[in-house]
């Protein structure tokens, strides 16, 4: 595997996305700042220098996105796991994809496509912490943040890298080979809302009910009214009721 690093680039996913046609699976790129780091459905990942992570990695899925669907929950159980064997407590997801660490955002997950969704396509999954962020430098977020300064030991960037490279690898080939019901304890196990009365903001709608974890495609179970329903899509967002 290869690491690509840079001091300085717009965004380490839009690094990869433009070379896709030369990369394998499971090389990463790796920056210490990002002038343009990118967030789901064309928000912002605030990337300042300091002792920060911005990293991708590279994966093709030969048989497209139908494929990759729930790679999202699959990355972030492993994220979690990680950042647990680096002595990060409190820690847990929120549906899709968010990491809260004490309930403040402490690292976000992006994964773009090029390629086809019903044939081969190309992964890049972007994983950005927030490891020593200065009050000024956090003051662009528009919402609760944190970072890992509580941390006895605060974990060494290339130690992450590679653990975190390894263990992204080892999960994606698991969920390749027996799909997201491999992961479903895992995710239930990291879940912050599991149990909880939550809502979901769904365009202009919203539903209410008890998270009951995620179904095999990766959707977020609701336990309503009406009996439990599946919410899959990302134009979904979850809340605490
Ligand atoms: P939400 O977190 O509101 O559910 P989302 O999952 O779509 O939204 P992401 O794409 O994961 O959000 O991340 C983008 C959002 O995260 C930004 O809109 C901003 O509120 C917040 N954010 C941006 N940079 C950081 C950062 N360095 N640390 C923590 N939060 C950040």
């Amino acid at each position: 595997d290869r690491c690509f690093y840079f001091d300085e680039i717009t965004s380490t996913n839009g690094f990869m996305l433009g070379h896709t046609a030369e990369l394998k699976n499971g090389d990463v790129c790796v920056a210490e700042y990002q002038s343009a780091g990118r967030g789901r459905r064309g928000r912002t990942w605030l990337s300042p220098y300091g002792h920060h992570l911005y990293f991708s990695l590279f994966w093709s899925f030969p048989q497209g996105m139908t494929q990759a669907m729930g790679l999202s929950l699959v990355v972030a159980c492993t994220l979690v796991e990680v950042l647990k064997s680096f002595g990060v407590e409190n820690i847990g997801v929120k549906w899709p994809n968010d990491i809260y660490l004490d309930h403040k955002k402490l690292a976000g997950i992006l994964i773009e496509m090029s390629g086809q969704v019903d044939s081969e396509c190309q992964l890049i999954i972007g994983v950005g912490i927030n490891m020593a962020m200065s009050e000024e430098q956090g003051k662009g977020i528009d919402q609760p943040w944190s970072d890992l300064s509580a941390l006895a030991t605060m974990p060494n960037k290339t130690d992450l890298v590679i653990v975190l490279q390894k263990q992204l690898k080892r999960d994606i080939q698991l969920f390749e080979r027996e799909g997201l019901g491999a992961f479903k304890m895992r995710w239930q196990a990291a879940d912050l809302f599991y149990g909880r009365e939550i809502r979901l903001l769904i365009g202009e709608n919203t539903v209410e009910g008890v998270c009951r974890g995620v179904d095999e495609q990766g959707a977020v179970l609701l336990e309503t009214a009406e009996g439990t329903r599946a919410f899959i899509g990302g134009e979904i967002s979850l809340r605490a009721r």
